[in-house]
């Protein structure tokens, strides 16, 4: 895990321009808005300020509510046509598509992540939701019903159908580790339902969120219909999830703070949807084909850096190949170059920030010292606080914090099986139930490992592939409720129910 960290510069205009353009402001019924507070952002592989954001509280949160209240009747929203609707979703994407290595730029310097992830990754898979959501703006349907009901006056009948219709304002919680996918994952089927939205990205990570925003009144949105305030989750984060003028919760993050809005939804009886956290399995069966699971669960774990909520933390190797895959998951873990995300040599850029590596590192200390052996890494970077080496531990136990916990750092333990079902009960020993992938090339063993497993998806031969028409959600204490797909559209609709005598 060799590191070299050369300074970087944006090369596109666009980014420069942006990171140019002074403090960064709320995005509030169209109009961007100051805030006397402000708070920083930094570029977490070197620790240079990058902007000052302004700093929302109940206030604000209170200003942005009224104007998406505001939007979501009035006539150039609520009155659009299904066709228009499509036809701005589809406007949309476009626009980022034609920003998208500017925003790839904006991400990297933000969040840390390589440029190939952000450019090849995540920011495509930004434009591709506002580009499937675009599709069913024209598809949500009502259905007539036939009832059963029996009594009505002489001569006339019950007729009954159903509407579909916007929930209200909906609060998006972003975090840190993919900013504008997770924006884009909760902004798309919202605007497609025809929902208005305040969105707080994660405190970390807010440009690509802005400059989203921008983008967005580009494309002709009309004015409250999407507003977004930066700031922190205990200030802005609360004060939106705690107001009675918010029908639904959209949340990413993590558990802990998701049990936190169950409790801020109780006033007004909120819809929440919660992608919370995992600590998903891998388990690599005895016929796997090692070519394919050594780079496969490599890129699951450390890939973004290991911050990634499916990501594969704990590999469960059939012992007959164990050595082998620790000895190739090591191979790739020292190889990985380590470095700026915009060096186009980064293999792997740094975590968000030197905490979230400390906390990385004080998991790995900790296991160590109960006794986990280090295949590969182990150890943070005294020059550059935010890196943390990619790292394969062994000899870990099922009782250590480092796998329970959710790590959200480059660091996966292998643990060696005999038997199947053995896997299977260490795989689903967890709290969490996100994600888990099986390795092998047995047609029935990948169904029957498929279906045992306790999880919101499984990948076979795979990990962390993802598209927007697959729902995705956790089982367990991962979540409630699915994103992407038909269902991802579900939460930002109410059913109505007409029923009369016609
Ligand atoms: P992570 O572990 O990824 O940082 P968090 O759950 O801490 O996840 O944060 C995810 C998002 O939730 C961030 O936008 C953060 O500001 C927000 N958040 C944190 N605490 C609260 C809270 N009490 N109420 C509402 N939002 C919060």
């Amino acid at each position: 895990m060799p590191l070299t960290l050369r300074p970087q510069e944006p090369r596109t205009p666009g980014a420069r321009a942006f990171l140019a353009s002074g403090p960064k402001r709320l995005l509030i019924d169209g109009a961007w808005t100051e805030t006397a507070r402000t708070f920083e952002t930094h570029d977490p592989a070197t620790g240079v300020k990058l902007a000052d954001l302004a700093r929302a509280g109940q206030a604000e949160a209170d200003l942005a509510v009224a104007a998406a209240a505001s939007a979501l009747g009035r006539s150039d929203w609520a009155g659009m046509t299904p066709a228009h609707r499509a036809a701005l979703l589809w406007r949309i994407a476009d626009i980022v598509e034609a920003h998208a290595d500017e925003l790839s730029e904006l991400e990297t310097l933000d969040q840390g992540k390589t440029l190939r992830t952000g450019r090849m990754g995540e920011i495509p898979a930004a434009i591709a939701q506002f580009r499937y959501y675009a599709g069913f703006a024209t598809k949500i349907l009502g259905t007539t019903i036939p009832t059963s009901i029996a009594h009505q006056p002489a001569g006339k009948q019950v007729f009954a159908y159903t509407r579909r219709e916007p929930i209200g304002v909906v609060a998006c919680i972003t975090p840190w580790n993919s900013p504008l996918l997770m924006a884009a994952m909760k902004l798309a089927p919202a605007l497609c339902a025809g929902c208005t939205v305040v969105l707080k990205p994660a405190e970390e990570t807010s440009l690509t969120t802005l400059r989203l925003g921008e983008l967005m009144i580009e494309a002709g949105l009309p004015h409250g219909v999407v507003n977004i305030l930066t700031g922190f989750g205990h200030e802005v984060g609360a004060a939106l999830t705690g107001h009675p003028d918010v029908a639904k919760v959209a949340f990413t993050g993590s558990t802990e703070v998701g049990r936190i809005l169950i409790g801020a939804a109780r006033g007004n009886l909120k819809k929440l949807t919660l992608e919370l956290g995992g600590k998903s399995p891998a388990i690599v069966l005895p016929d796997a084909d090692l070519s394919l699971a050594v780079p496969g669960i490599a890129r699951g774990i450390f890939g973004n850096s290991g911050q990634v909520c499916v990501a594969g933390s704990r590999v469960y190797a059939h012992r007959s190949l164990h050595d082998a895959l620790v000895n190739g998951l090591a191979a790739e873990a020292n190889r990985l170059p380590l470095g700026h995300g915009l060096d186009p040599e980064a293999e792997l850029g740094p975590l968000v920030s030197p905490a979230q590596a400390e906390r990385v590192g004080a998991y790995v200390t900790e296991g160590v010292a109960q006794g986990a052996e280090v295949a590969a890494g182990g150890t943070g970077f005294a020059e550059a606080a935010a890196f943390y080496a990619p790292t394969v531990l062994t000899r870990t136990r099922p009782e250590m914090r480092l796998m329970r916990e959710e790590i959200f750092g480059p660091v996966v333990a292998v643990t060696p099986f005999d038997e199947p079902e053995e896997a299977i009960a260490l795989a689903n020993d967890t709290e969490y139930g996100l994600a888990a992938s099986v390795w092998t090339e047995s047609l029935s063993s990948a169904h029957r490992m498929a279906a045992a497993m306790k999880a919101g998806t499984v990948w076979v031969n795979c990990h962390s592939y993802f598209s927007p028409e697959l729902p995705k959600g956790g089982h367990k204490a991962s979540g409630w409720g699915y994103e992407n797909g038909a269902q991802g559209l579900e939460n930002y609709l109410e059913t109505k129910t007409v029923c009369m005598v016609v």
